[in-house]
């Protein structure tokens, strides 16, 4: 496929507007793909590679936009790029704007197809692959010089519409609202003769901004799901990772056939973490070729991720809760073939060279081949837990391994088993897995409380913060193993954050027996050193008050109150509520641009004047710190 045609099919998923329309756009690519089919399934979510293959095609900003410049002839400068792109605020239409193709020269020609050069018409997709497998491969002494050159002669021979997309791709972010669930409906529609549906999670994106995350949909820049400076920070996509349905919650708006069609297609994907070879496999071999991949040893997995959560939600929605220690480490993923190990990082990176300990540990202490799933802790030398960021001065690091782990000794905390001894455990339930795991290692493996008692999962979760851990999990016993979802069936307790004192600035009459009362309140931060409006919204508040508690809150906040408009009350600030809650989050909802998860009612702070209530500077804090 010409590399013109995959940019226009590409134009016309930016511009379609329904997640429908967009899946049925992607189902006629995949159809018409042809030998390509792998390469254009992994384009379309913005990725040169699959998932589990650790190679990295690790162009930076700087890289890409030297590359257009010098494409671009002589006149056009790097800082001509950046003022175009602070201008338009997205490469790809910067890139557009060029006319390359002027340049001349042997690395002109350099791109992987057999055309003579010049502006557009002759980059295939295959071609384009090829160039930038080769900008990954390429290391060491004059690695720098192939890089560049190697980009240059793609974008020299590329026409505007081409430069948009290669360099979006250079970037990772196509930006065409094409997220995971597209490429899993499409291929079920193109080659399974699924109906074409919007996908569930994906639904409404359309409408939306594009999503930040279009080109990955990794909630993991990082170990952690930080931003990877290692502060411990929030990315902005982290909790927009594909995904963040609870499993068995998904209802399908379609017929059964379709809706198993998906699900095949859904596991062949979770199992290989291929989005081409999921697709080729569809065409080639249909359900039953799905349906026959299993995992393998030395290809990582997407691992499962947690949500925050309370023992209440976990006690109300489960018989019992599986609990375990909620290590303060960085998420490794441990292949063992029977003779040597192989470590994956949580967004799949090969970190085998520098954590060679964990390595001897699978080797030593696995009875079996195993794909295993934990957590790397630095451990001092007291045995307690150090701090996550010593585990991160651990990975990727190339050079003084030795030196470094006689620095900061690592070790393996193992809490689930995806395959032993020749069979795949996905589908089969956590405790299970867990008992799996205990099989084959008998080491480092962690303790598993299964409990339907709220006092002695408190007490676990004592003696765990004690030891110097970060809090626990919970998590469902009988649930399967989700590749890269972000479902329920894990939850992640942490200890209770920092309460906030907030300001009342608004509120709602009730409902039904309680409409005499005022029962839901706004709340606002206050913002120093500004005249009006000195408060900032942030979230609403309705839970954890009783019913006498809303009367006397009326009495207190009804005097204040200076306009009304419908059930909705604005009130002078006066009164300062405590909240807790589990975690603040970036919004656009609120003024504040933060909205609370989970806010509670703790009580009145009589003893604080709306000047004393906590400030938007904290909150920028407290979040920053979340
Ligand atoms: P968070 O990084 O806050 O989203 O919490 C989820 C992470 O906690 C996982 O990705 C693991 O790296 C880590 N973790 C620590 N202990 C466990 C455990 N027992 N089970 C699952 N994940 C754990």
């Amino acid at each position: 496929m010409d590399f013109a045609a995959f940019a226009e099919r590409a134009d016309e998923l930016e511009a379609e507007g329904s997640d429908l329309g967009t899946v049925a756009l992607v189902a006629d690519l995949l159809a018409d793909a042809g030998d390509e089919l792998p390469v254009v399934a992994r384009f379309l979510r913005g990725e040169v590679f699959a998932g589990w293959d650790s190679r990295k095609l690790s162009v930076g900003p700087a890289l890409c936009y030297e590359a257009i410049a010098r494409a671009a002839g002589r006149n056009v400068s790097v800082s001509d790029v950046e003022a175009r792109l602070a201008d338009t605020g997205e490469i790809g239409a910067v890139a557009a704007n060029y006319e390359f193709g002027g340049q001349t020269g042997l690395s002109a020609f350099a791109g992987g197809s057999d055309g003579d050069g010049g502006a557009g018409g002759d980059l295939t997709v295959r071609g384009v692959a090829d160039s930038l497998a080769a900008v990954a491969a390429a290391t060491g002494e004059g690695s720098e010089a192939t890089r560049r050159d190697t980009l240059f002669g793609l974008f020299n021979r590329a026409s505007p519409a081409e430069a948009k997309y290669l360099a979006r791709l250079l970037l990772g972010e196509m930006r065409i609202g094409v997220g995971g669930g597209t490429v899993r409906d499409a291929t079920a529609a193109a080659f399974l003769g699924a109906e074409t549906t919007t996908p569930v999670d994906e639904r409404g994106e359309k409408d939306d901004e594009k999503r930040e995350d279009d080109a990955g949909t990794e909630a993991d820049d990082d170990e952690r799901g930080d931003d990877g400076d290692g502060d411990g920070e929030r990315g902005p996509e982290d909790e927009s990772a594909d995904g963040d349905e609870s499993e068995g919650e998904r209802e399908r708006e379609t017929g059964d056939d379709t809706a198993e069609l998906v699900a095949a297609v859904e596991r062949a994907l979770q199992v290989t973490n291929d989005y081409g070879r999921v697709a080729e496999l569809a065409r080639e071999e249909g359900v039953a070729g799905l349906r026959s991949v299993s995992l393998e040893v030395g290809r990582p997995v997407r691992a499962m991720l947690a949500q925050a959560g309370t023992v209440a939600d976990a006690l109300d929605g489960w018989d019992a809760a599986a609990v375990e220690t909620k290590y303060d480490g960085a998420r490794v993923q441990l292949h063992y073939d029977g003779e040597s190990a192989s470590v994956f990082s949580r967004n799949m990176e090969d970190v085998t060279d520098a954590l060679p300990e964990l390595v001897e540990h699978a080797e030593r202490e696995l009875s079996a081949p195993a794909i295993v799933d934990g957590e790397a802790v630095a451990v001092g030398d007291d045995g307690r837990p150090l701090p996550f960021q010593e585990v991160l001065r651990r990975f990727r690091r190339k050079h003084d391994v030795d030196r470094m782990r006689e620095e900061v000794a690592v070790e393996l905390r193992a809490f689930d088993c995806l395959h032993a001894a020749g069979e795949d455990l996905l589908d089969t339930p956590l405790t299970e897995r867990h008992d799996r795991l205990r099989d084959v290692l008998d080491t480092g493996v962690s303790d598993l409380l299964v409990s339907d008692d709220p006092d002695e999962i408190a007490a676990f979760e004592t003696d765990a913060l004690e030891a110097g851990h970060e809090g626990v999990m919970l998590k469902r016993p009988d649930s399967t193993y989700s590749p890269g979802r972000r479902g329920r069936n894990w939850l992640k307790r942490k200890p209770d954050v920092e309460t906030l004192d907030l300001v009342v600035t608004g509120a709602e009459w009730g409902e039904g027996r309680r409409a005499t009362y005022l029962g839901t309140f706004l709340l606002s931060a206050r913002v120093e050193g500004r005249g009006d409006p000195e408060y900032e919204t942030i979230g609403k508040v309705a839970t954890g008050i009783t019913d006498e508690e809303l009367a006397e809150l009326t009495d207190l906040l009804e005097p204040h109150v200076v306009r009304e408009s419908g059930t909705e009350v604005a009130i002078r600030p006066a009164v300062v509520f405590e909240v807790g809650y589990e975690e603040i989050q970036r919004s656009p909802t609120y003024s504040s641009g933060y909205a609370l998860r989970f806010p509670r009612f703790l009580g009145v702070r009589e003893d604080k004047a709306p000047g004393d209530a906590d400030t938007l500077e904290r909150v920028d804090r407290l979040a920053d710190a979340g």
